[in-house]
């Protein structure tokens, strides 16, 4: 019957291949389906009697002589009697090793003409007598790794035979790859096929996750192949270790590579399923053995490593897991991805985006696979032609990352392939060297839990831990933020301290406006001050400042904390009913005002002074220093930001962490007495304590804008021109309003951004026209900011830099565990800029301020921010996103919990919803980029009556 169907007979092709052929249909340029073995022939070669041995492999190997094509609307494919072998000889005596590579790659990404042939090429770059490079390059269809072992393995027979010209004592082919496919068909149409089917479906039949590792660059919309390898190995006495820890398991080193891997992925992305492809040989019945085709097959591997189990029992399942794979093996992954049916997504491979593959080298074959682990090894006589492995530069992928584990004469050898799109080679460097660490970390405690594993190198801890977080800087730490003032003071008296401008709508000159010098400030301080101290305002008592952005408003902060108190800001924008809770939770001993905000006050009971009324009062105190009653361990502010219970929460911040950081942005970004610093921020706002308190203490300009003013972009560029700003810190928002409003950047302007993410594409417009921008980022909790950073043009995010002095920044995972450069952690910072917590909210402040658990001092504490950020290889840290509800709307922090909260109080209100929305294409701006609101989703208690 084999004769009768003849040479000339079409066959249907296997669910493989059909994959591949439609793969090729759509994009025949790709060489994503190449195969290749390369290797160095460093001896003479008999170039004719090399032709004529692959001649004899195509003649030998049907699959060498297929071709495919439509027929009747299905792919089949022809086995032709005769096809010639596609084989050049190159003389590449003249070539560097560049041009080498560029010929090299040339042949490797030549489309196939798969209706046409050949599917395999042979070429041979001739450099010297007895140094050649021998390439093949066959399409996926027709081979593939185990049949290039097969064709080597017959290469080593007859090259000699076609030097001497006798015959080749080979045995017949008995089995090709269309008995493979009638089996392959016949098995999935029996009650075995179905039995694999149900296995595959309970496994993978739910919710498949996209594993989202770190990656250097973002994900190009359409997947792309560019890949290049990783090789490192693993010492004897390791993999003896894991050797004896998969016997001690009763499993396979295998699992125990594969259990590993998975944890290295889950650590990678904080996913916790985990699903990984392995290719399986996929030759179904041992007389397929020695057949020349595509048979492998991918089974997918998945990990719940939820729960974080010690790495013994994760490697039970791991190991349950994979058995299971094994025995199912057969139905065609193809098959699979065709009948669940994962949403497709252009930009990724089906369900996987990793693939582990593991070989032990069987033996007779070990010389063999050497030439496929990319690396140099050594030479082996295939009958008389001696080879050595060639390892290729560049090879392409179809997966984001895979792992090739080789075990050979008791090592471990690793490859890491990966695409070039989205991993630099240096986070592939250092990804097998968390691998190994973790490895190590297995055999040495196997019950470790998965999320406490080690990943870092000694030196890497040293780096993240130790060396980027050493900051300390002299600062004096005893004083005061006002006691820095008189200093100022006393060696400016005359210069200005601050300007309030004129309304610019009315003032005739447009640099008109209030002024006062360094004595004059510091004097209206001391009255109001002494004036407080009358009132029993002093260390430990509060006072609350409702004032308008003016004069009085700096006078009334520096009589506060001369007189020893710490103020609590409360903005005459905020709502009543904000401000009602604000005076609830804070005992105030005296509220500042001014007389025409006193409606907007909630009922109270509180001592109230107005600046203006009680002008005369004032006018009759000292104007003399205090004696100073406080020290740097008191209390100089309390800031209440938004809490996600629905309560506003109050930060306590002490005058030290105030000094520190003020000691710190003097130094970087910088500010001198030649300074000019444009204040544009409310007072509620904690980084409003950079643009007062900070040219205070060196004897700079403040330029006080009023609050029509920053909300106005063009009246803001106006007065930043006539003021001859030099200085200017803002949010982001901020910055776009001025640029929105024609605003075309100032030459001498030190540019600070910060509050939020600084959009790329705004710094980029303020680094082409101001003289430095500055990315600035820091919670409340840890005073104003913790880190920061010099902006350069580019592309990308921006990042937020590096800590301030005498701060530390430590990113971790949910075990407090510190994660390698590039991986995403939780941002907490420890040092001099922390609060000492919420107002009268112990819970709260143990849950915000854990101890640090890097420190050898007792008492030192660590805030968790909630942001996840993640180092770039040279330290500076790269801000993420958050990792709970807090969001920040233009500048304004927000937990969509206290909005939720606040809506479910109104009666007619069940359940609420908060969401901050991007949404692209605004009417009112059109153009911003985006947008965010906050939009609110609401069940209410009843149905709306009828009109
Ligand atoms: P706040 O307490 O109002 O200063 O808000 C602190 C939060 O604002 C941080 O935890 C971040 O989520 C965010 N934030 C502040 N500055 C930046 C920045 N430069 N880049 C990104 N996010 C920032
Ligand atoms: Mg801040």
């Amino acid at each position: 019957r084999e004769k009768v169907e003849g040479s000339q007979a079409f066959c249907p092709l296997s669910y493989g291949q059909r994959a591949l052929w439609f793969l090729h249909q759509l994009a025949p340029e790709s060489w994503a389906y190449h195969t290749l073995f390369a290797a160095r022939v460093c001896s003479e070669v008999d170039i004719p009697a090399l032709q004529r041995t692959f001649q004899t492999l195509i003649d030998r190997q049907p699959a060498l002589r297929t071709t495919y094509t439509l027929r009747n609307g299905e792919p089949v494919q022809q086995i032709h009697p005769h096809q010639d072998v596609d084989f050049e000889e190159t003389s590449a005596a003249a070539w560097d090793e560049a041009e080498l590579n560029d010929r090299l790659l040339e042949q490797i990404q030549q489309p196939f003409d798969l209706e046409h042939g050949p599917v395999v090429r042979v070429r041979l770059f001739s450099r010297a007598a007895k140094d050649h490079i021998l390439l093949l390059v066959g399409h996926h269809i027709a081979l593939d790794l185990l049949s290039y072992m097969v064709l080597l393995d017959e290469l080593r027979v007859i090259y000699p035979t076609q030097q001497d010209r006798t015959s080749v004592a080979l045995p017949p082919i008995q089995f090709q790859y269309r008995d493979f496919v009638r089996w392959q068909t016949q098995m999935l149409s029996s009650s075995k096929g179905q039995q694999l089917w149900a296995y595959w479906q309970e496994q993978l039949g739910t919710d498949l996750p996209l594993l989202n590792l770190p990656t250097d660059r973002p994900r190009p919309a359409v997947q792309t192949y560019r890949g290049a390898t990783h090789v490192f190995s693993v010492n004897e006495t390791l993999t003896q270790q894991l050797q004896l820890l998969a016997k001690t398991e009763k499993t396979t080193l295998y699992a125990v590579l594969l259990a590993a891997f998975q944890t290295l992925l889950y650590r990678y992305s904080a996913q916790p399923d985990i699903l990984v492809g392995s290719p399986m040989l996929g030759r179904g019945r041992p007389e397929f053995e020695r057949v020349v085709g595509y048979f492998v097959n991918m089974v997918v591997l998945r990990a719940n490593c939820g729960g974080n189990p010690p790495f013994k029992a994760f490697l039970g399942q791991v190991s349950r897991a994979l058995s299971g794979a094994l025995d199912h093996q057969d139905y065609p992954f193809a098959l699979l991805v065709e009948r669940l049916r994962p949403q497709r997504d252009s930009s990724r491979s089906p369900f996987l985006d990793v693939m582990f593959d593991y070989e032990t080298l069987q033996s007779g074959q070990q010389d063999i696979t050497q030439f496929f682990l990319g690396e140099v090894g050594r030479p082996v006589d295939f009958g008389g032609l001696i080879l050595e492995p060639f390892p290729l530069r560049q090879q392409e992928g179809q997966f984001d990352l895979a792992l090739h584990a080789l075990e050979a004469k008791g090592a471990l050898q690793g490859a890491l392939v990966y695409n070039t799109d989205l991993f630099d080679v240096t986070t592939m460097a250092r990804m097998a060297q968390h691998f190994e660490v973790l490895l190590q970390g297995i055999v040495t405690n196997p019950e470790t839990p998965l999320s406490r594993l080690p990943l870092l190198t000694t030196l890497e801890e040293n780096q993240l831990l130790v060396v980027w977080n050493h900051t300390p800087a002299a600062y004096p730490a005893t004083l005061c933020l006002h006691q820095l003032f008189e200093t100022q003071v006393e060696r400016t008296p005359n210069a200005i301290a601050i300007v309030f401008p004129a309304d610019t709508t009315k003032a005739t000159n447009r640099s008109e406006g209030q002024t006062l010098t360094y004595r004059e400030l510091s004097e209206q301080a001391n009255q109001l001050a002494h004036y407080l101290r009358g009132l029993g305002v002093g260390p430990g008592t509060l006072v609350g400042l409702y004032l308008e952005r003016s004069l009085d408003m700096v006078v009334g902060l520096l009589g506060t904390l001369k007189a020893g108190a710490a103020y609590i800001p409360l903005d005459p924008t905020y709502p009543k009913e904000r401000l009602a809770l604000i005076l609830e939770d804070a005992p105030l001993s005296v509220l500042l005002t001014q007389e025409q905000l006193l409606d907007g006050l909630p009922a109270h009971t509180l001592q109230v002074v107005c600046v203006q009324r009680d002008h005369e009062v004032l006018a009759r105190q000292s104007k003399a220093n205090l004696t100073n009653l406080t020290s740097g361990d008191n209390l100089a502010y309390i800031l209440f930001t938004s809490g996600s219970t629905g309560r506003p929460k109050g930060v306590q911040i002490p005058h030290r962490a105030v000094v520190n950081f003020l000691s710190s942005m003097r130094r970087q970004p910088g500010l001198t007495e030649r300074d000019t610093l444009f204040s544009v921020t409310t007072l509620s706002f904690d980084i409003a304590g950079l643009e007062l308190f900070l040219p205070l203490i060196v004897g700079a300009r403040v330029v006080l804008a009023s609050r029509e003013v920053v909300g106005d972009g063009r009246q803001l560029a106006t007065q930043l021109a006539d003021w001859g700003a030099t200085v200017m810190q803002a949010t982001p928002s901020t910055w776009q309003l001025l640029l929105e409003a024609g605003w075309s950047g100032e030459q001498r302007l030190k540019a600070l951004c910060g509050g939020e993410a600084c959009p790329r594409e705004l710094a980029n417009r303020l680094i082409a026209t101001c003289a430095s921008v500055w990315n600035m980022y820091g919670p409340t909790e840890t005073t104003i900011w913790s880190a920061i950073y010099a902006m350069e043009a580019g592309e990308g995010t921006i990042p937020i830099g590096r800590p301030i002095a005498n701060t530390q920044i430590y990113l971790l995972n949910s075990d407090w565990q510190p994660v390698p450069v590039g991986v995403p952690g939780v941002l907490y910072i420890g040092g001099a800029g922390l609060a000492w917590g919420y107002l009268d909210q112990p819970a709260l402040t143990a849950e915000k301020f854990i101890p640090n658990p890097f420190s050898a001092q007792p008492g030192e504490r660590l805030y968790n921010t909630g942001d996840l950020a993640r180092y770039r290889p040279e330290g500076a840290i790269e801000f993420l996103g958050r990792s709970d509800q807090q969001v920040k709307i233009r500048g304004y922090r927000m937990e969509l919990g206290e909005i939720e909260a606040a809506l479910c109080r109104h009666p007619g209100v069940k359940e609420a919803v908060v969401v901050a929305r991007e949404d692209s294409s605004s009417a009112t701006s059109p153009s911003r980029q985006t947008e965010k609101r906050l939009v609110a989703y609401i069940i209410s208690v009843r149905e709306p009556a009828p009109p």
